[in-house]
């Protein structure tokens, strides 16, 4: 079974700068880490290998300093990893990262079962990533995994949690899954791991290297949306705090709508 494990660096500090021009986020040199969600992902995508043998392959589009989050899946234990890194792909949105997730996969990573995401950032927290891929790449998708059940020649059983409905369905492979977090506790790296992948390199892929080769389809000008301001949401103060027995907040509340005049 090939698995490709798709995993994100986030900023790893809430003070990050913007660039006033675009009104887009300055990754470069900022303190990252890898994406909370992904840890479960890449979780269930080493459980499936070492259920159904075979590799996992974790990409990422992002700036080059991404090299770093990927050599510490390699500590975890995934075969192999692509950053894909240019500016060609600066400034995307959802749709231009999906096509560029989708774009790379398909250009170097060779045939695949399952494309395993997160369900979602903490960053950028939309959670179609996956789902876009799935559409771009023509395969089946399912997000909000929270059990990934038996594969039985080219099928596979998973359970899906909409908070109020439950879910299993059944999926023809090749699919794409997002994860819930709680599916699996996601291992730490591992010294022996750490050793042994030393010296390996992770693949830097840049635009040249994809089989898509129309720059409009990629990063600012790919995207169908553009930030227009980004700010620090308004702080208020004069937050009025009501302590007492229900009705007497009640009435207090009541008293305070009429002095205002709302009633
Ligand atoms: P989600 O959909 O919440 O992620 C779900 C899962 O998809 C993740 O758990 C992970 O498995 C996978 N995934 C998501 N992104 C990646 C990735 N890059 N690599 C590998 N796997 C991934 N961001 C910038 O850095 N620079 C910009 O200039 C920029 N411009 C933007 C402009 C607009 C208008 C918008 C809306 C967003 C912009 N962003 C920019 C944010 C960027 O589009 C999102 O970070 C990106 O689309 C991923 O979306 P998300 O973080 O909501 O991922």
């Amino acid at each position: 079974m090939n698995i490709v494990v798709c995993i994100k660096q986030v900023p790893g500090t809430s003070q990050m700068e913007i660039d006033e021009t675009t009104g887009v986020l300055k990754r470069d040199g900022a303190a990252a880490k890898i994406n909370p969600y992904d840890l479960y992902g890449l979780e269930a995508a080493l459980r499936l290998r070492e259920t159904y043998g075979e590799t996992v392959t974790a990409v990422t589009m992002g700036p080059p300093q991404a090299e770093v989050m990927m050599k510490e899946a390699y500590m975890m234990g995934v075969d192999d990893a692509y950053v894909f890194t240019d500016r060609v792909f600066a400034g995307a949105d959802v749709l231009a990262t999906s096509y560029t997730l989708a774009q790379g996969i398909t250009s170097v990573c060779g045939d695949f079962d399952i494309i395993v995401c997160g369900k979602q950032t903490t960053d950028g927290d939309t959670a179609q990533v996956g789902p876009a891929m799935a559409e771009y790449l023509h395969i089946p998708c399912a997000a909000w995994v929270s059990e990934i059940g038996e594969i039985r020649g080219d099928t596979i059983m998973v359970g899906q949690d909409f908070v109020n409905v439950k879910q299993r369905a059944a999926m023809k492979l090749p699919c794409l899954i997002t994860v819930e977090k709680d599916l699996y506790t996601p291992r730490l790296p591992s010294y022996r791991l750490k050793a042994a992948s030393k010296d390996r390199s992770v693949h830097m892929i840049t635009f040249a290297d994809f089989k898509d080769q129309v720059k409009e389809h990629y990063g600012l000008k790919g995207s169908a949306t553009s930030v227009e301001r980004i700010f620090p949401p308004e702080t208020h103060d004069g937050q009025i705090y009501m302590t007492g027995t229900v009705p007497e907040m009640a009435e207090e509340l009541a008293d305070l709508f009429s002095a205002r005049k709302y009633i």
